[in-house]
């Protein structure tokens, strides 16, 4: 995870989104503020050109009473000379600080439960009339005295036959009396002079027709806004699936899985439970493509990710990782790792079993390679802790590992990683890294292991082997290396490298005029493939100039199944160079007497292995008539892996030529060697 790809996906996904919505959200509160603020505003507005009048009036009221005490007058006189003079056709009642009336004029009195205080610049303390409705809990109930329905209802009467627009808007629809209070001087009286309050058909229409232009004005941002929003969401799904999609299956891809599967296990109550990571891998894909053709192999593809997605339960994802190879993320039941890893098993060979009846008539493999992950417990036991940094691209790795292991059976099969398997991948890794650096800083050492003579004892040959001395590892043996060079082709230029330091060793022996031995040199297979190698493996000698034929090339067996004819013609040749050739390890894994016959050679070694475990004297007689078979086809006998005494006397009595093995020496280094053949020799 991580890849750049991932990143710039990530990143456009986080960009398209999130600034559009909180945009919108936030454009759509302030509007929802914007018209609450504005309704009300405007309530108040309407209350105040409706109350305000009354009110300078009652203040007048006030202002006439106030003069007229100064002037003189008691209360009651100055209440009564304003009432004749200036208000005789209005209501009202004046009050002490107690709340006493004091004087009254008029039928209704105010209800003081009911009193309303609201400013609009001046303060007005309205109570509502006795008879009245004013002092509702909300303001536009209180201003219309009536549910809004029943405003509305009220204004959108259609009008009356012949009335005109304007006698239709001009229709009181709202009247209601209401009392406004005012303070005299003495600040001991308070004066209430009853008033009533109308609002006319247009009042409201003209407040519907700016509410409803503002609100439209309103409306186009927010629906602008919501367009960009959803455009943006749809667009981003559409990316979405463009980059989770996969070309060939039409289902998810690679960058899916890895998203999701991590997602899944690191969610914190995944932890509890075990997963498998799984590889599996279609067998011969492009044998089946070269066959039924490319659609047909990618028909298939398709055909198991439809199969594989309707066997995936919850939590459970699955991609096509390249080529044939699909990823898995599957969950495990079972108490023990070892239950899981049974349940697994039996879930992937169902699963291998109905894929492979996809295509009945044709035979399909599949081979699945499993990681399994445990569930997550902190090291007390106690808690279940979060999975943290789960890299599914290295389990799949592990499970691929697992799966390319063991490629040795037929059929469906399922293999499962451990830790050894790392080991060993780890070390195939190591190996591959460093050989180049090791053939170049000659961490290569050439070993000798001599070879006697088991007529006379003495020391008659050797067979060169190699040792990698690394300065991480210590010394290597071949075992742990050749293969895997042998699997790279790096042991080809392992060979040359051994041809030219034992050319070297024999021509710097002869100049020296020490003792010299003819030496075998180990010839991989891959050797063999090409052309021209005699003449290479010629050069690479010539170059230090020592006695061909003090040089032997020992042929493993398995390069006798290889191309036979050019395995005779560079026999041949090298031959004709003057090089003796062995073949290895006779005996060993699928001999052929085959070979023998067409391959003109002059060595046969008797593989080790002849040697091994009991023998119940019928190993005996196949020694001794592989000997006679050698001498009969004039090719003298070396026996490899010789440990003990009786096996020596054995073959010096089936007069086997040389003799190879522990029971005389182990390899050694060459100094040391040196030493032993002027002894031994
Ligand atoms: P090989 O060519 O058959 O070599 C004989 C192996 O048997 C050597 O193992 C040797 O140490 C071992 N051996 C000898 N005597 C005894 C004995 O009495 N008992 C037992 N148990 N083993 C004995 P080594 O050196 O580990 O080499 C293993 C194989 O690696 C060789 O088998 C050869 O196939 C390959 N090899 C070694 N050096 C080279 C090389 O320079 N080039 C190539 N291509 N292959 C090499
Ligand atoms: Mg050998
Ligand atoms: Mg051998």
């Amino acid at each position: 995870m991580g890849s750049v790809k991932e990143k710039t996906f990530k990143k456009l996904r986080r960009k398209k989104i999130w600034p559009s919505i909180l945009f919108f959200v936030l454009f759509v509160i302030v509007c929802v503020v914007a018209i609450t603020v504005f309704l009300q505003m405007f309530a108040l507005y309407i209350m105040g050109t409706k109350v305000v009048h009354h009110f300078e009036e009652a203040q007048r009221v006030g202002k006439v009473i106030d003069a007229l005490i100064d002037g003189g007058d008691t209360l009651h006189e100055a209440a009564y000379e304003m009432h004749k003079s200036i208000l005789e056709d209005k209501e009202i009642y004046i009050t002490d600080r107690d709340g006493n009336v004091v004087y009254h004029v008029g039928d209704s009195i105010p209800d003081f439960d009911r009193v309303l205080e609201f400013n609009i610049g001046t303060k007005f303390v309205a109570v509502a009339d006795s008879g009245g409705c004013l002092a509702q809990t909300d303001r536009i109930g209180m201003i219309f005295c009536m549910p809004m329905e029943d405003v509305f209802r009220k204004v959108f009467v259609p009008g009356e036959k012949g009335e005109n627009i304007g006698q239709w808007l001009g229709k009181t629809i709202v009247s209601q009396d209401y009392w406004l209070r005012t303070i005299l001087e003495d600040r001991e009286h308070a004066v209430y002079v009853k008033c009533n309050m109308q609002f006319k058909r247009e009042d409201i229409v003209y407040v519907c027709i700016f509410g409803l232009i503002a609100f439209v004005l309103l409306l186009i941002p927010v629906i602008l806004l919501l367009i960009n929003t959803i455009v943006s969401i749809v667009t981003q799904r559409k990316m979405t699936r463009l980059f989770y999609l996969d070309p060939v299956t039409g289902g998810r891809n690679w960058l899916c899985f890895q998203n999701y599967a991590e997602r899944i296990l690191t969610k914190l109550m995944n932890n509890k439970k075990a997963f498998a990571v799984v590889n599996l891998h279609f067998e011969r894909y492009q044998n089946y493509c070269a066959c039924y053709g490319m659609k047909a192999g990618e028909g298939l593809l398709e055909a198991m990710d439809g199969f594989l997605n309707a066997r995936i339960r919850k939590n459970e994802i699955f991609a096509r990782h390249e080529g044939a190879d699909f990823g898995l993320l599957l969950m495990c039941e079972g108490a023990s790792e070892e239950e899981r890893q049974k349940n697994c098993c039996k879930r992937m060979h169902s699963l291998l079993a109905e894929l492979a009846g996809l295509k009945p008539e044709q035979k399909i493999h599949f081979h699945a390679g499993v990681h399994m992950i445990a569930p997550y417990i902190s090291e007390e036991n106690k808690w279940y802790q979060v999975r943290k940094g789960v890299n599914i691209d290295q389990l799949f790795a592990y499970a691929n590992a697992a799966r390319l292991q063991s490629n040795c059976a037929q059929g469906h099969r399922i293999s499962f990683f451990d830790h050894e398997m790392l080991g060993k991948q780890m070390w195939e890794r190591w190996v591959e890294d460093t050989m180049e650096t090791a053939l170049r800083n000659e961490e290569f050492k050439v070993y000798l292991q001599p070879k006697y003579s088991p007529v006379n004892n003495k020391l008659v040959g050797a067979e060169a082997l190699v040792r990698w001395v690394s300065p991480e590892e210590g010394v290597i043996v071949p075992r742990r290396f050749i293969p895997i060079f042998e699997s790279t082709g790096f042991i080809t230029r392992l060979d040359d490298y051994m041809i030219s330091h034992v050319a070297k060793l024999l021509a710097e022996w002869t100049i020296q005029g020490k003792k010299t031995v003819p030496v075998s040199i180990n010839v991989s297979r891959a050797h063999f493939s090409q052309e021209g190698v005699a003449e290479r493996i010629c050069q690479l000698v010539d170059a230090y100039g020592p006695q061909h034929e003090l040089i032997e090339l020992e042929v493993t067996e398995g390069a006798f199944f290889d191309d036979k004819d050019i395995l005779v013609e560079t026999v041949k040749q090298l031959r004709s160079y003057g090089f003796g050739v062995s073949m290895d390890d006779f005996g060993a894994g699928y001999s052929s007497l085959n070979s023998l016959k067409d391959i003109p050679l002059d060595v046969l070694k008797l593989d080790g292995d002849f040697f091994r475990g009991d023998d119940d004297g019928r190993g005996q007689i196949i020694i001794k008539e592989a000997i006679r078979l050698a001498r009969s086809l004039d090719m003298r006998v070396v026996a490899e892996g010789i440990e003990k005494k009786e096996q020596v006397e054995f073959l010096a009595g089936q007069g086997c030529d040389m003799i190879q093995g522990f029971y005389f020496s182990e390899p050694m280094p060459v100094t040391e060697f040196e030493e032993k053949v002027e002894k031994d020799a």
